[in-house]
């Protein structure tokens, strides 16, 4: 028997006429560096929406289904891409400007992207990659920057106001099966080439009403959404739709990402909700605490792409009055998994240790620990394993790109259908995830595993420590030990004995590194994390003795 209840699909499109309406009076603000931030309603939005959806479809002949490509910051026409892309039945690809030019030539040519909308600052990156790129024929230039690059170049190029001026402010959006794809993302290539995720409509409806959820980021039109997360990132980590769903208005850093700029902007224009990498938030809080701004609208700040170290965390706590919020997520997830948020009537420092957790999980992602042998470990917050998870936003394979078919490697699916996340951790019985590693990070000693994390958290607790990162070393007698490289905080010297004996107290003896190496810089991937596969590299090469 069928229930008697309406079939109607969850698509893009309605989140955008949503939002263009309901919410028309929200804002996206962009800020321009100099002057103040260009500012748009969501009803405007939705009309340049509906003139960019004509200008691709009927000027550049965009087909149902086509990837479109977007390299670009976090800025007002992006917003108009993530609405428009999907709406008309195409396939929204955000290219990440981040990733070295040989990755992002694969990935353009892999998912056969014929149209490519580029911020003009970002023309000197996509310039040199075109002449391999033969699936590329238009390129759509939008906002300000120098435009020369593209002179002679073998595509037709347009520039973006132009193209979309004069067509009709209304577009018949197409009804859609909410299962058909609305956006790809590729994930980094840490480990081999990229891997493309194609999240449905469906998909990224649900996360949004999840993250507009109170468990989760709770947006709501008083809210003003930074998204500092790239929009090239796991969809912003959803932000964007989920803000215009919402009618929260959003603040979009475009390519001002210093911790100066943000700082500034925070200040001006008041926002009440933010999400990064760690790394954006050890920038700011140094920045802060050297010059002091008025970041108090800021309520919660999502942290997560990589574990927020605990003294990142107590430091904007106890100077800045700014409340992390830690989350767990990927690109196969859309990205969000879970959510710190600890349970009420608990004392200061019980609070902060469920705050220093990756949280829970909602109730539409399912999670399980599989055990070394072949089970699956209980919920006691001691027995770990690798974190699986399913839901209706988690990826079921990986996209194989215009020249193949889907594919699911067996060390990331299950045989009955979980995703392998590749992390390891405990979840306590009442639903907290803690990770300690990432599997390929973890370090194993003498058959005993040590967390990388657990050593840099440690670490970076140290107030000579600005940041460590620390990587498995080939060892002869261990197999593997740790080698802990660290950058020295501004006006201070390093002092490994001294480091290895503040470890002491707080580290099982075994698991303290012997290896140390004093860097200036934490190498970063192109979303911002510790790139520790650069590290033990360094390392193999003799660089870090
Ligand atoms: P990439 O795989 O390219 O780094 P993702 O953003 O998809 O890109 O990375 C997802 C991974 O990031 C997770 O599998 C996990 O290892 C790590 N991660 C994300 N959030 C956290 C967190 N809060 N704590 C620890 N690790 C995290």
């Amino acid at each position: 028997m069928l229930s008697t209840m309406q079939d109607v699909p969850l698509t893009v499109s309605r989140i955008l006429a949503h939002g263009s309406t309901v919410h028309g009076g929200a804002r996206v603000i962009t800020w321009t560096g100099e002057g103040d931030p260009h500012t748009r309603t969501y009803a405007e939005v939705g009309v340049r929406s509906a003139r960019l959806a004509h200008a691709l479809h009927d000027e550049l002949g965009v087909r149902p289904q086509e990837p479109v490509g977007t390299l670009m910051w976090n800025n007002d026409v992006h917003l108009e891409a993530y609405m428009a892309i999907p709406s008309m039945g195409a396939i929204l690809h955000t290219l990440n400007l981040r990733l070295p030019a040989d990755q992002l030539a694969w990935i353009i040519d892999h998912a056969a992207d014929r149209v490519i909308i580029v911020n003009a600052t970002l023309l000197p990156l996509l310039v040199p990659l075109l002449p391999r790129l033969t699936s590329v024929e238009h390129v759509v230039v939008a906002g300000a920057g120098d435009r020369s690059p593209l002179e002679g170049a073998a595509v037709s190029v347009h520039d973006y106001e132009e193209l979309i001026d004069g067509r009709p402010d209304t577009y018949d959006w197409p009804s859609l099966d909410e299962r058909d794809p609305a956006a790809l993302c590729y994930t980094s290539g840490t480990t081999g080439d990229p891997k493309g995720v194609l999240y449905s409509h469906r998909s990224v409806y649900l996360h949004c009403l999840q993250l507009n959820a109170a468990e989760s980021f709770a947006l709501l039109p008083r809210d003003i959404a930074l998204p500092v997360v790239p929009m090239f990132h796991v969809n912003g980590w959803g932000m964007p739709h989920a803000a215009f769903m919402a009618g929260a208005s959003l603040l979009m850093p475009d390519r001002f990402l210093q911790p100066a700029p943000l700082a500034e902007m925070i200040e001006t224009v008041r926002p009440t909700i933010s999400g990064a990498v760690p790394t954006i938030w050890q920038g700011l809080l140094a920045e802060l605490d050297a010059k002091p701004r008025d970041c108090s609208s800021l309520t919660r700040v999502i942290i997560g792409g990589s574990a927020c170290p605990p003294a990142l965390m107590k430091a904007f706590d106890e100077r800045h009055g700014i409340r992390l919020v830690h989350a767990w997520g990927m690109t196969e997830i859309s990205p969000l998994g879970s959510v710190a948020h600890p349970p009420p009537h608990l004392g200061a420092e019980e609070e902060m240790a469920y705050r220093l957790t990756q949280g829970r999980f909602p109730a539409s992602v399912e999670a399980r620990l599989a055990g070394p042998d072949g089970g699956f470990q209980p919920w006691d917050g001691v027995s770990a394993g690798e974190l699986e998870v399913r839901g209706p936003w988690v990826a079921a394979a990986y996209y194989g790109g215009a020249k193949g078919e889907a594919f699911r490697p067996e060390d990331k699916f299950s045989p009955d259908g979980w995703l392998r996340t590749g992390d390891v951790g405990t979840i306590t019985p009442d639903g907290f995830l803690t990770l300690t590693d990432r599997s390929k990070d973890v370090i194993k000693s003498g058959g005993e595993w040590i967390s990388s994390v657990a050593l840099e958290n440690e670490l970076m607790a140290h107030p000579h420590v600005a940041e460590a990162a620390v990587v498995a070393v080939p060892d002869e007698k261990w197999g593997e030990r740790p080698l802990a490289a660290v950058v020295a905080a501004p006006g201070t010297e390093l002092d490994f004995a001294e480091l290895g004996e503040f470890l002491g107290g707080r580290i099982a003896k075994w698991q303290l590194p012997e290896r140390w190496a004093a860097i200036a810089e934490v190498p970063k991937t192109s979303v911002g994390k510790f790139d520790k596969k650069r590290l033990r590299a360094q390392y193999a090469e003799g660089e870090l003795d």
